[in-house]
């Protein structure tokens, strides 16, 4: 089947003519439709008709247009479970996580509806008689969304209805993994209601993904994905001074005490590393147990990890789905064979599974290390898969040092009993987000979500922080004096 970019109120082809498929990963014999690619021609286009429909978009009253998000959350909900199939179809991950990725954006969807009624600025006294002093929120113009793959919904929901709700309008790119999800995504928005223009479609790759960064009716960019692309879109966006948000890798790790309870934590790891097949952001892939309940703990591991049922995400019973593609399945078994270089001991999975019928599709063993040193690059580096490595420490502040001893900073977590202990990790782990007793992913559509150090660039999305991003802040004075006020002159210097 044919799908194609929406610009402007119209579907269309790429100008390019090019298209690409897109398979499912759980059985590459699927085909599920073909895409437009586009090139900087489609862009200029989007941007031009989300310019156009600015005009009239930003002056809707910000209730409004939450009416329309609210609508939008309530066609995702009717739709819940064919839009999970249908994710997991396309990108792999188990049916009970990609009807948690439609809840989170019916979640974000009503969150944005509610703040459409609260868009606060402040009003502050001023400092002169007779005059009057506050702030208030504007949109900005044309927001250019950038998604990956591992959460189709999810996340451009966290961008796209936030920019709507500030008033902004908004090109789409979403990843080349997961263009059929976008694509239902974009219809539900024209069914609540979104006008032509307001938000625009544009699919395809890198070349796309510049486009939209380079071009110069789009103010601001959202951007998800890897570090390095990261770096890349935050060096264009200073170059024009575009506002960007950036929200990029992590090597997320957990700290197990020894007073902590095994069996939870048990559960909390392996759904923190084998969820999403590993493919989060936000995915333990170090654990750091102490020594004295190391080696109790790792054949707890085994035995649950053993236990896990890889398969079609869409099948009943099924843990585990693929990886998402060919590329990605192949950079984590080179990360596997590499840690065995490195000296580490592979005590379960560590290699691709192509028995029971899984030899047309991308998967990849549940794969566990121990004997892992700190410096190695499988506890440095991010894999982006089913791999984990265990870590073993002595004292607290030791398991601290190498928590924070990584260039990213995105989640953690901690294990333990001890609330002293806990305090002290939300003070000193270095994350944009702390867990206690729970595993490093969970994020709530209400929550703050973003990471520290080369995670991210400071913004944040969910949350109340997401609508500081989306929208401008004006200062406004109204003086009703009838007189010129002059101020840090006229009331001090009399
Ligand atoms: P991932 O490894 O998750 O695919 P990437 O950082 O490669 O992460 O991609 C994230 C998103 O950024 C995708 O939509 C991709 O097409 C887009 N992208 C890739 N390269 C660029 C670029 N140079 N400029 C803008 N967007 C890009």
């Amino acid at each position: 089947m044919q799908f194609y970019n929406y610009i402007g109120g119209q579907w269309r082809p790429s100008a390019s003519g090019k298209t690409f498929l897109n398979i499912n990963p759980a059985d590459t014999s699927d085909i599920i439709g073909e895409f437009p690619q586009s090139t900087d021609s489609d862009v200029r286009i989007a941007a031009e008709a989300a310019r156009e429909a600015y005009k009239t978009w930003r002056l809707v009253p910000a209730p409004k247009r939450g009416d329309l998000l609210r609508k939008a959350g309530q066609i995702l909900a009717a739709r819940k479970d064919e839009l999970a199939c249908e994710m997991t179809r396309e990108m792999g991950k188990v049916f009970a996580e990609t009807k948690g990725d439609v809840q989170e954006a019916i979640d974000t969807a009503y969150y944005a509806a509610t703040e459409g009624r609260r868009l606060f600025g402040y009003t502050v006294p001023s400092e002169l008689p007779n005059k009057f002093a506050m702030s208030i929120r504007q949109p900005i113009g044309v927001a250019g969304c950038i998604t990956p793959w591992n959460f189709p919904l999810a996340i451009p929901s966290w961008k796209i209805f936030p920019a709507l709700l500030c008033g902004n309008t908004v090109v789409f790119k979403p990843a080349m993994d997961t263009p059929k999800t976008a694509h239902t995504f974009v219809e539900i928005l024209i069914e609540a209601g979104i006008p032509e223009g307001v938000i625009n479609l544009v699919h395809g790759g890198d070349e796309a993904g510049k486009a939209v960064v380079a071009d110069p009716n789009i103010q601001l960019i959202s951007f998800t994905g890897s570090s390095e692309t990261g770096k890349i879109v935050a060096q264009h966006c200073a170059a024009q001074h575009k506002r960007v948000s950036l929200e990029m890798g992590g090597k997320n790790a957990v700290i197990l005490m020894d007073d902590a309870d095994l069996q939870l934590a048990l559960e909390g790891v392996v759904w923190g590393a084998f969820g999403t097949t590993g493919q989060r952001c936000t995915a333990t892939s170090r654990l750091l147990l102490h020594e004295k309940i190391h080696d109790k703990f790792v054949e707890m591991l085994i035995r649950r990890v053993e236990r896990l049922r890889i398969g079609n995400g869409n099948d009943a019973g099924v843990d585990m789905g693929p990886v998402i593609n060919a590329e990605q399945m192949q950079r984590i078994l080179d990360y596997i064979e590499l840690g065995k270089q490195e000296g580490a001991t592979c005590i379960i999975g560590g290699t691709r599974l192509t028995e029971n019928g899984l030899a047309k599709g991308f998967f990849v063993a549940p794969t566990i290390f121990t004997n892992v040193k700190p410096e190695y690059r499988i506890a440095q580096e991010e894999i982006f898969g089913p791999v984990l490595s265990v870590l073993k420490f002595n004292t607290f502040e030791e398991a601290v040092k190498i928590l924070n001893g990584v260039r990213y900073g995105l989640s953690s977590s901690l294990y333990t009993h001890n609330i002293n202990l806990a305090f002290r990790a939300i003070r000193d782990f270095e994350a944009g987000i702390t867990y206690i007793n729970a595993p490093t992913i969970g994020a709530e559509a209400h929550l703050p979500f973003g990471g520290v150090k080369e995670t991210g660039n400071g913004h944040r999305e969910g949350g109340w922080q997401v609508y500081d991003f989306f929208s401008e802040t004006k200062t406004v004075y109204v003086d009703f004096s009838g007189a010129l006020q002059r101020a840090q002159i006229d009331n001090y210097d009399k």
